[in-house]
């Protein structure tokens, strides 16, 4: 049996693949969903284990051949889930992450109904351009204009907020990581009270306290959450 579709959303930057590993960690039976993309790897990253690194070419002979799920143009590259993902993770009995963009998550919203959506956001725009600098540093590439592009981006995003069932604020990692684990033994059915009460508080129409002070750190007013 197909199991549950968790679809995670964040401004590059937030700490979404730090978050999505941590939750791994403490959560047995999550998949995670190695998306294709036309960019370059970064850093350490490695071809079939952050991404399935391809070519334009091949991914549009993709996008021709039904192969994808969803699929995006992000920051002048190709990024796409594979249906293969899913089949994959039928077979393992596990459930299913998905790191993918907002234009991606609106697609599978509308095409899987149930997958539970996650937006997570960064405290505020000063700690997303630090995370960002340190980690071009880390990679010895500070590249200013990629990291502006991504701050301008990362508002345009947040707009898109209201769609996503849950809004998790990635301030204190560990915080974060009990709050992602919460949502994902709701969706099973396996929380305790005290687990169902943190996930309800990252409801996104709860609008916590946390969520308002980040929204209004980035300028962002949200009708309807
Ligand atoms: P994303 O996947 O959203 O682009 P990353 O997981 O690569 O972001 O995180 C960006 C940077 O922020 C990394 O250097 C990471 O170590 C750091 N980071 C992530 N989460 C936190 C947190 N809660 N507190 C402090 N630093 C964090
Ligand atoms: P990065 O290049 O920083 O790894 O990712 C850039 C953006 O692409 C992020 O917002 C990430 O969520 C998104 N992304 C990664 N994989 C996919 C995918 O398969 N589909 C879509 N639509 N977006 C993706």
């Amino acid at each position: 049996m197909a199991g549950i579709l968790f679809i995670i959303s964040a401004p590059s930057g937030s700490g979404k693949s730090t978050l999505v590993s941590e939750v791994r960690r403490l959560v047995p039976g999550l998949d995670f969903s190695i998306s294709y993309t036309t960019r370059k790897p970064r850093g350490s990253e490695e071809d079939g284990r952050e991404y399935h690194f391809t070519t334009r070419e091949e991914f549009e002979r993709m996008i021709a051949a039904n192969e994808f799920l969803e699929w995006a143009e992000v920051f002048g590259n190709y990024y796409g889930t594979a249906l293969s993902a899913l089949d994959l993770a039928a077979e393992h009995g596990t459930d299913l992450l998905l790191d993918i963009d907002v234009q991606g998550a609106l697609q599978v919203m509308q095409t899987m109904p149930d997958a539970v959506s996650i937006f997570i956001l960064p405290p505020s725009p000063e700690v997303l351009e630090r995370r960002l600098r340190n980690r071009s540093q880390a990679e010895g590439l500070a590249n200013e204009a990629v990291i502006a592009t991504r701050l301008s981006e990362a508002r345009t995003e947040l707009q898109k907020i209201e769609d996503y069932r849950y809004a998790l604020v990635n301030d204190v990692l560990d915080e974060a990581a009990s709050e992602m684990r919460a949502i994902v033994l709701v969706a099973r059915g396996d929380a305790t009270p005290a687990e169902g009460d943190l996930a309800a508080q990252c409801v996104t129409g709860a609008r916590s306290p946390r969520l308002e002070s980040a929204l209004q750190s980035f300028g962002v007013t949200v009708a309807g959450v």
